[in-house]
């Protein structure tokens, strides 16, 4: 648990210090809600000219309270903060609760003012969330706090909540009262200048209460050590994060494929993906998933069984579940003869069961049993229209106790009445229940997509090959920035043993025919050079030459293309023809914040038609590198379509982690392009056919 955030979130005491008489002011809000939600521990209004506030006594300073505080809650006027806060620590007090804004968000003098705050408790020792923030709140029976602002009050429950923003914390606060969501603790960081996300992750991993983590993020203060708590906490319990900001986070140099296809906010995706985070696009959204997280075990697959007794809500149910990369569970033949031992002979027997609109909450009940008893299916997804005969509530409390005897996740989609909703709220733990089958499909797949998270073996490393850094480094202390040439780029895959396809640069024609005769004809000829980043484009690429006489030819009407272009070439690349496989991309660009992003998809030079990639951050895992290839829409084409044999998948997976570790062990590369690598299947001979490596300024 991250020390010294008991004194914040579980207090015996509490003073507010800047309290204040007046109805609209924060003051007298945070005093308000303490009151009113009957905190357990003790409240000192703290304000040097009102004798008593909201029927409590109130002091002149924090010194002159009697007793001791565990918690100060600071809402003075920005310039007073200071002093307070060394009161406070004077008092010795175990945490700090600072509301008040004005600080880094407003500017340098803010900003100093911050870290003056930030050394006054980090020398002290003690814990500071804020400054700028809404304040904490924690549920918890025992304790009973509420030290926000907020207007509307929290319901217990087992989801911890922290927000980056306070003005979105009541948002958030609103939205978990509407949809009868429970909070353990909630926190808004404000500026962070102390507590910060990762403190508080750590704060929650063995918090028994808590079992889901939810966090609103507009930044991570820092990615690695993100990373490391993520991963671990995520083994434990489920991390959700809305992450706003998806503009560019850097400027991003777009010459590159990777650079093209990926945003910034692509790079975010691939992280928190590998560190096991379920994200969440907005604020609904994340509470739909957490609902789910929250009352459900985790799914063994990925397969649905869905009942109904509405067609049309389950065809959208299915088209949901499979465009989300769910599949529909085959019910056995058992329970098929099983479920028409009861059901009307109109019904639908296979997935999803269409019990039809006859069906009553105890057809509810035995069906339900029936669909989770049966070993193809990993999880139920339950939809009732509210039927003539019977009410959805009772349907509900069939639903609820059958699925208690079963350890798959069961989700509710009940089209009723708000009243319904609203009833729902106050009842006991039930499955989760949506208004519509889509955001039940989605926190199905999120649901999946952790536990398959779950399932990998953790901590698993990078591997590290054998390779020669030594030579790669003496190519890179040799290149100016910028594109390296063609034959520097080749030595480096030959130098990170990354097979490629034979070849030679050379500077003259004369040089071209001798190397074709050296690599053997049918050859391929390049122009290149510096200028040169699309070859293709401008008529530089000339495949299946055949004779001698066939390259000369294609030398000359590569010079004319080039010379009608205006382009200026420095040699040719003379290369074997390469056939069979399928073309793939390797690729890598650089965030600002998070390191080099890699990516691998389908399509070779039309993968930016195609759009088909994947991406991962480093340190990449081997499961992680398989994930990204698996994860591909076109992944079938790899393993082998119609009879035609698949690609050597090891070897992918071997060149993408290949390439992780060169670019991590080599940082002055910011762009990395393999593009076509050629597919082949398992015993022909997989390559590179064309790579552009573009490197920083050198290391100083
Ligand atoms: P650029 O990407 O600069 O346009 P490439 O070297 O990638 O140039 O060549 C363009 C295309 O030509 C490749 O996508 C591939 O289809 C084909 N090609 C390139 N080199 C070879 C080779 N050695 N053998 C077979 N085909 C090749
Ligand atoms: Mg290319």
């Amino acid at each position: 648990m991250a020390p010294g955030l008991d004194a914040i979130f579980s207090p015996r005491s509490v003073a507010v210090i800047g309290a204040s008489r007046r109805r609209d002011s924060i003051g007298f809000a945070l005093l308000h809600n303490l009151v009113m939600e009957q905190f357990e521990g003790a409240i000192y209004p703290v304000n040097p000219s009102a004798p008593s506030i909201h029927s409590l006594k109130a002091y002149p300073s924090i010194a002159a309270i009697p007793d001791p505080v565990d918690l100060a809650v600071v809402a003075v006027p920005r310039d007073a903060v200071r002093g307070v806060v060394e009161q406070c620590l004077a008092k010795g007090v175990g945490g700090l609760v600072v509301v008040t804004a004005g600080f880094s968000e407003t500017g340098p003098e803010g900003a100093a003012l911050e870290r003056e705050l930030r050394d006054l408790v980090h020398e002290a020792g003690v814990r500071m969330i804020g400054p700028n923030c809404m304040g904490v709140l924690n549920t918890d029976p025992e304790v009973r706090l509420n030290a926000t602002f907020a207007p509307t009050p929290a319901h217990a429950g087992s989801i911890g909540f922290v927000s980056q923003s306070g003005a979105l914390g009541v948002a958030i606060l609103n939205a978990a009262q509407d949809l009868g969501v429970g909070l353990t603790q909630f926190a808004s960081m404000g500026n962070k200048a102390d507590v910060d996300g990762n403190d508080l992750l750590e704060f929650w991993e063995d918090d028994e209460r808590t079992n889901v983590v939810c966090m609103y993020l507009e930044s991570f203060g820092n990615p690695r050590r993100f990373t490391e708590i993520a991963k671990r906490v995520g083994r434990k319990k489920p991390i959700l994060v809305v992450k706003s900001g998806r503009t560019a986070e850097g400027a991003r140099a777009a010459t590159s494929h990777t650079g093209a296809i990926a945003g910034a906010d692509v790079t975010v995706s691939a992280f928190l993906e590998q560190c096991g985070v379920v994200r969440a696009n907005t604020i609904s959204e994340l509470f739909d998933i957490a609902k789910a997280l929250s009352r459900c075990p985790l799914p063994a697959g990925d397969r649905v069984g869905i009942l109904t007794n509405a067609g049309g809500p389950a065809i959208m149910a299915t088209d949901s579940c499979i465009n989300l990369g769910l599949s529909l569970a085959d019910l056995s033949a058992a329970t098929r003869a099983e479920l028409a031992r009861f059901l009307p002979a109109e019904a639908s027997l296979a997935n999803p069961v269409d019990m039809i609109a006859s069906a009553m909450p105890a057809d509810y009940a035995r069906a339900l049993d029936l669909v989770l008893s049966d070993a193809a299916v990993d999880m139920a997804m339950v939809i009732n229209v509210t039927p003539l005969l019977a009410t959805p509530i009772d349907v509900m409390e069939a639903v609820t106790r059958t699925a208690g005897r079963h350890s798959k996740p069961v989700l509710a989609v009940v089209m009723a009445t708000e009243d319904f909703y609203e009833e729902m709220k106050s009842r006991p733990a039930h499955p989760p229940i949506y208004r519509f089958p889509e955001p039940a499909a989605r926190a199905l797949a999120q649901l999946e997509r952790y536990a398959a998270w779950r399932r990998r073996p953790a901590d698993e490393a990078a591997p590290d090959y054998p390779v020669d850094d030594g030579a790669v480094r003496r190519v890179l202390d040799a290149a100016p920035e910028g594109y390296l040439s063609d034959a520097d780029a080749f030595r480096i895959l030959r130098h990170y043993g990354i097979p490629r396809v034979a070849g030679r640069a050379v500077a003259t024609r004369e040089q071209a025919l001798a190397a074709a005769e050296e690599i053997g004809y049918p050859v391929v000829a390049k122009a290149i050079g510096a200028e040169l980043v699309h070859k293709s484009d401008v008529g530089a690429v000339k495949l299946d030459l055949r004779t001698p006489a066939d390259l000369r030819a294609a030398l000359s009407q590569i010079d004319a293309a080039l010379a009608a272009k205006g382009v200026s070439a420095t040699g040719y690349l003379v290369q074997e023809l390469a056939r069979g496989g399928h073309e793939v991309i390797f690729g890598m660009s650089t965030d600002p914040r998070f390191g080099p992003l890699l990516m691998f998809g389908l399509g070779g030079k039309y993968v930016e038609v195609f759009r088909d990639v994947r991406f991962g951050v480093t340190p990449l895992a081997p499961g992680e590198a398989r994930d990204m290839i698996r994860g591909l829409r076109g992944f079938a084409l790899l393993e082998g379509v119609r009879g035609e044999p698949g690609a050597d998948l090891a070897r992918l997976e071997e060149t993408l982690l290949r390439i992780a570790q060169l670019v991590t062990r080599h940082p002055r590369i910011l762009e990395l392009d393999v593009n076509p690598f050629l597919a082949a299947p398992e015993g022909v001979e997989s390559k590179a056919l064309d790579v552009r490596i573009r490197v920083g300024p050198p290391e100083a």
